[in-house]
């Protein structure tokens, strides 16, 4: 039996259109910071206390997108009575957005781009090494690759998830295809998908004059530790915890770092000079 949107209570219906507007507002990021070409990539969203999600209508295009036709699908990825016309079918990759909200209860976001460098490191089948702090702090580490694998069953989702559980980034580049990103909601899994695009970018430009240098592992750690638990959530500028970091830190501003607003971290590598505030 089909679910009407409808007929669930109040509550998951308020829930679903404010879904549906993140998703639709999101998806204006993929072409403004040139992830996408035509109708490529899309964006999905867990629905917040309900087994459904939302994602992008396969073959819209960005100008025609609108919070009305984004289309509500269960966790298996089947399309509910969601009060958009029959015509409007979810994206073709819902079937791995799909496994991966069913196999990663922590997932509240999923994106998927073909942008041009990340994919570039998916079509050589290698990972992005961890040589800039920006992939630290966003990454924790490298970014690998997933399986080669085509649409058609949840091949590309269990691609997805089994590369991702044994790692801590949140972007996997799945062979000869491209990135796919997680988030605690659709909003930092979009980030993902900028900021894998951007480190996919530097690294093969870093690529053209010379070996890139490898971060120590330990200073991954650290980086990855403090920007995940204290910046971004309410820290001073101020550095009050560095000492307490295993690493040598040096505090500064890092007009780089996404969302700043208060001071980034920045670790000095082996060989490189640090960096002073
Ligand atoms: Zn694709």
């Amino acid at each position: 039996m089909t679910i009407a949107l409808d007929q669930l209570p109040a509550e998951a219906q308020d829930a679903v259109a404010r879904t549906r507007e993140h998703v639709s507002d999101l998806h204006a990021e993929l072409p403004r910071n040139q992830l996408v070409v035509w109708t490529a990539g899309n964006v999905s969203e867990r629905v917040p206390g309900a087994d459904l999600f939302v994602i992008k209508p396969s073959g819209v295009s960005y100008d025609e997108l609108s919070p009305d036709v984004m289309v509500v699908c269960t966790l298996d990825g089947e399309k509910i009575d969601d009060g958009t016309p029959a015509r409007l079918t979810p994206s073709s990759d819902t079937a791995a957005h799909a496994y991966v909200y069913r196999n990663m209860s922590e997932v509240g976001g999923v994106v998927h781009t073909h942008s041009t460098y990340a994919t570039a490191w998916a079509a050589r089948g290698e990972e992005i090494p961890c040589v800039l702090t920006m992939m630290g702090d966003e990454f924790g580490g490298p970014i690998p690759v997933g399986p080669f694998a085509i649409i058609g069953d949840d091949s590309i989702g269990r691609g997805i998830v089994e590369t991702l559980k044994h790692s801590r980034s949140r972007a996997v580049l799945m062979q000869n295809h491209g990135p796919f990103t997680i988030g605690k909601d659709a909003r930092d899994a979009v980030k993902a998908a900028v900021m894998c695009e951007e480190v996919a970018r530097t690294v093969h430009v870093a690529r053209q004059l010379g070996d890139p240098i490898a971060i120590p592992e330990p200073i991954i750690d650290s980086l990855f530790e403090r920007y995940q638990n204290v910046y971004g959530q309410g820290a001073s500028s101020s550095g009050a915890d560095v000492a307490d970091s295993p690493a040598q830190v040096v505090d500064a501003a890092d007009p780089l770092a996404p969302d700043a607003d208060a001071a980034g971290t920045d670790t000095t590598p082996p060989s490189a000079s640090a960096s002073t505030p």
